[in-house]
């Protein structure tokens, strides 16, 4: 099996049972140090509910992400323009970033727009996006180079979340991101893939290191994107909903506009 992010060889590291019955192999690139799966014949199973019940930070991850993307896209970023969520699930995200006062778009073709319904992007648009955000999709990606250059064709600017191994690749029992009862979870990245893709789009890779990465044209600096995330849980995403104005009244009077004109 070749790596699908550098197409070099790759050897298998070790199988275990995804969902509970199927015996997969995991395969690690020797250039990029990539993990794939076998060919995922099982997403359809896995998809049968798209969002786990099991997944209980659901909503924790939604605030912090918040928290944290509203300072680097603040800082970073022209904040008065057009984002999108990609993979947005239920939008509770977009709603959460509308409430900081960015004009913030969802877009997800397995889940139902529940939070942030009147703000799906229309991909027919073609106003710029600023930056696109894609949380926890990475790890999900059947193609990951396909969906890398989808998202790099809405924005130069690539603000995301999945989680890194470090150097030493972790053995099957030691890290719970591969997540073989769900079986979702098909494509594991270290900072050395991360920096392949960065440098084969020529884009530019910053990190925490662990989990949050920005993709981008711009050219900014490690310490200052770790800064940012250190910034945001000190109360600097609150400073940004007061300079920015929230849009949680406009966006309700937005709505009852629209529904008026559809009587
Ligand atoms: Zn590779």
């Amino acid at each position: 099996m070749n790596c699908k992010i550098c197409n070099n060889d790759t050897k298998v590291i070790f199988h275990r049972e995804v969902l509970h019955k199927y015996k997969i192999n995991y395969h690690q690139c020797t250039t990029c140090s990539f993990i794939q799966t076998d060919e995922p014949f099982w997403l359809d199973e896995a998809y049968k509910d798209p969002i786990n019940i099991d997944d209980t930070g659901l909503i924790s991850r939604n605030l912090m992400f918040a928290k944290r993307s509203s300072a680097v896209l603040f800082y970073l970023f022209n904040s008065k323009k057009k984002f999108l969520d990609f993979a947005g699930g239920y939008g509770l995200f977009t709603r959460l970033m509308r409430d900081y006062g960015f004009n913030f778009y969802w877009m997800d073709p397995y889940t139902q727009n529940l939070f942030a319904k009147g703000f799906e992007f229309n991909p027919s648009s073609k106003q710029k996006i600023e930056a696109v955000t894609a949380f926890e999709c990475f790890e999900h990606f059947v193609q990951p180079l396909n969906e890398i250059e989808n998202l790099i064709k809405l924005s130069d600017n690539i603000l995301f979340s999945t989680k890194l191994f470090t150097v030493n690749t972790p053995k099957p029992d030691e890290w719970d991101y591969y997540a073989f009862s769900h079986g979702q979870h098909i494509a594991f990245y270290s900072r050395k893939t991360l920096k392949f893709i960065a440098k084969k789009y020529g884009l530019n890779l910053y990190s925490n290191g662990k989990s949050f990465h920005l993709l981008t044209r711009r050219k900014t600096n490690n310490t200052l994107f770790n800064f940012l995330l250190k910034l945001s849980l000190l109360g600097f995403p609150e400073l940004i909903r007061f300079l920015m104005g929230t849009k949680i009244f406009s966006d309700s009077q937005l709505i009852i506009n629209k529904k008026k004109q559809q009587i």
